[in-house]
């Protein structure tokens, strides 16, 4: 499967080179970090100013962040050896018990980041258990992220007698009813489903010690925010609060002061910037021509596993159905499937028996596998925030990935928002033996030629664009098929 770059115009140098960089200036940084007290605080800088992970993986570990022996060795079991930057920073801020406001995008650990802390501060102050009464409560926007963190404070804490629970809507109320029956410590929620709950008097959250608010942003953009007041409502005044998000809106800033006190500021991520280790790229094309094409690419490039967004949980269906149609393994997975036929399709996804998951923003959020390879935006989102959420679902946790979006005519200015957000233009690209449907003159393909991004910088004035002679030919061959010849050649063959 071959991609071809245009128009590429890197604006920053890749993160290896700048580590090769950093490493030649080791002696300059020993220096200064035998200047400065304490140390790890360079270091997050250096982290912050794009040095990479190597440089801090060398410098702490988690037995450095002074965590509880049973969660060191849980932490152990998982594989991990070194604490990611969030992890670093986060973790001695929760561990002191005041407040933390967080921008940590997903994949950066972020999840580790507050569950371990929440752990050992749990472990530190044992305390009376009650039936249904948490001590801690961690919030989230939907029922795969709720899952999934509930997971980790599970997989964290299986050293500890401490018991967790999670809840969320869209299943049967009345297993989560007798689970509450017994004691708990940390409760994983959805708001809507935890209101459920509060309105039949079968949860007391008036032992609520910590407050996690997950992904907050996500929360408020889907119309959260009266529930969560309506929680807040419920909690005691005295309560270690935190907040993370992917970006810091002035919404979020917002709902912070409301809910934080004084609390510390931490940030792994520049504002609004996607992963580098995304291979981010734009295919343009016709909206009718997007299903074929992207058969096409998963078919070529030998693609395992690939998780494709839509905008639409009816595009979603469609899109999952056109491609089982072409001998795909696919699933789609929105709001609209029950809870059981979501478990299902995500398990078949991770578990490689589903090579093509195909999501709507929502129902993805939450989705963390291991090495994802790959993301398509089938459509891209209007909202630019939200593309920095799904490509975020791919080059997580130091392991790279590739991020490909079919875009239309009528995307292009999404596009334009999207990449001034993350302040850089992304290489547009053309699927070599990829032969489009024919258009006619004026169509959508048409325009979108002329839409085809910022020039590369530095390209020398009358150089030809490599990639050029690969333009989508318009011969009347069957969309999908490789045409074989030179699309010059196709060129001259135009159907009447
Ligand atoms: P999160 O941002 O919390 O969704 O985590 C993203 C991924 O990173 C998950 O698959 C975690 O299991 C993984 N992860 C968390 N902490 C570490 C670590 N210290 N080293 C390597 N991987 C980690």
């Amino acid at each position: 499967m071959i991609l071809r770059g245009l128009h590429y115009a890197p604006q920053a140098e890749p993160v290896s080179l700048r580590v090769g960089l950093l490493k030649r200036s080791l002696h300059s940084i020993m220096a200064l970090l035998a200047l400065s007290r304490p140390p790890r605080l360079v270091l997050f800088k250096l982290w912050q100013a794009g040095a990479g992970a190597q440089l801090l993986s060398h410098s702490v570990s988690f037995a450095d962040l002074g965590l509880a022996e049973p969660l060191l060795r849980a932490v152990s079991d998982t594989g991990y050896t070194t604490p990611t930057p969030i992890q670093a920073q986060a973790i001695p801020l929760v561990m002191q018990g005041g407040d933390l406001l967080a921008a940590a995008q997903t994949g950066t650990g972020k999840t580790a980041g507050f569950t371990l802390p929440i752990l050992h501060r749990l472990l530190a102050s044992p305390a009376k258990r009650a039936a249904g009464r948490p001590r801690c409560l961690i919030l989230t926007p939907t029922r795969e992220l709720t899952a999934q963190v509930e997971a980790s404070v599970k997989e964290y804490g299986r050293h500890t007698a401490l018991r967790s629970l999670v809840i969320f809507g869209g299943v049967n109320i009345n297993p989560q009813i007798s689970a509450l029956k017994k004691p708990v410590d940390i409760l994983v929620a959805t708001p809507g489903r935890l209101l459920d709950h509060a309105g039949q008097k079968t949860i007391d959250l008036s032992g609520v010690e910590i407050l996690v608010l997950d992904e907050a942003d996500r929360m408020l953009d889907m119309g959260f925010i009266h529930d969560i007041r309506r929680i807040l409502a419920l909690l005691p005044k005295q309560r270690q609060n935190l907040l993370f998000s992917a970006t810091f809106s002035e919404e979020i800033r917002g709902l912070a002061h409301k809910v934080l006190n004084n609390p510390k500021e931490v940030s792994v991520t520049p504002r609004n910037t996607a992963s580098e280790l995304v291979n981010q790229r734009v295919v343009l094309t016709d909206q009718t021509q997007k299903r074929d094409l992207l058969s096409h690419v998963i078919r070529e490039s030998g693609w395992h596993q690939v998780l494709v967004f839509t905008r639409t949980k009816h595009g979603a269906n469609r899109l999952a159905e056109k491609l089982s149609k072409d001998g795909l393994s696919a699933a789609a997975i929105h709001g609209n499937k029950s809870q059981n036929a979501r478990t299902r399709a995500l398990d078949g996804f991770k578990t490689g028996k589903v090579t093509v998951l195909v999501a709507t923003d929502i129902a993805a959020r939450g989705i963390d596998i291991d090495e994802l390879p790959h993301v398509v935006n089938f459509e891209l989102p209007n909202i630019p925030e939200d593309y920095v959420h799904r490509i975020g679902r791919t080059g997580r946790a130091g392991s790279a990935g590739s991020a490909l979006s079919l875009v239309d005519k009528s995307e292009i200015k999404y596009l334009s928002a999207i990449e001034k957000l993350m302040r850089r233009p992304i290489e547009r690209t053309e699927i070599e033996g990829w032969v489009p449907k024919p258009v006619a003159a004026g169509s959508a393909t048409e325009e979108v030629r002329s839409a085809r991004g910022p020039r590369p910088q530095g390209r020398r004035p009358g150089h030809q664009p490599r990639g050029t002679q690969g333009q989508p030919s318009r011969s009347g061959n069957r969309p999908g098929r490789p045409s074989g010849r030179p699309a010059s050649h196709q060129a001259a063959r135009r159907p009447a």
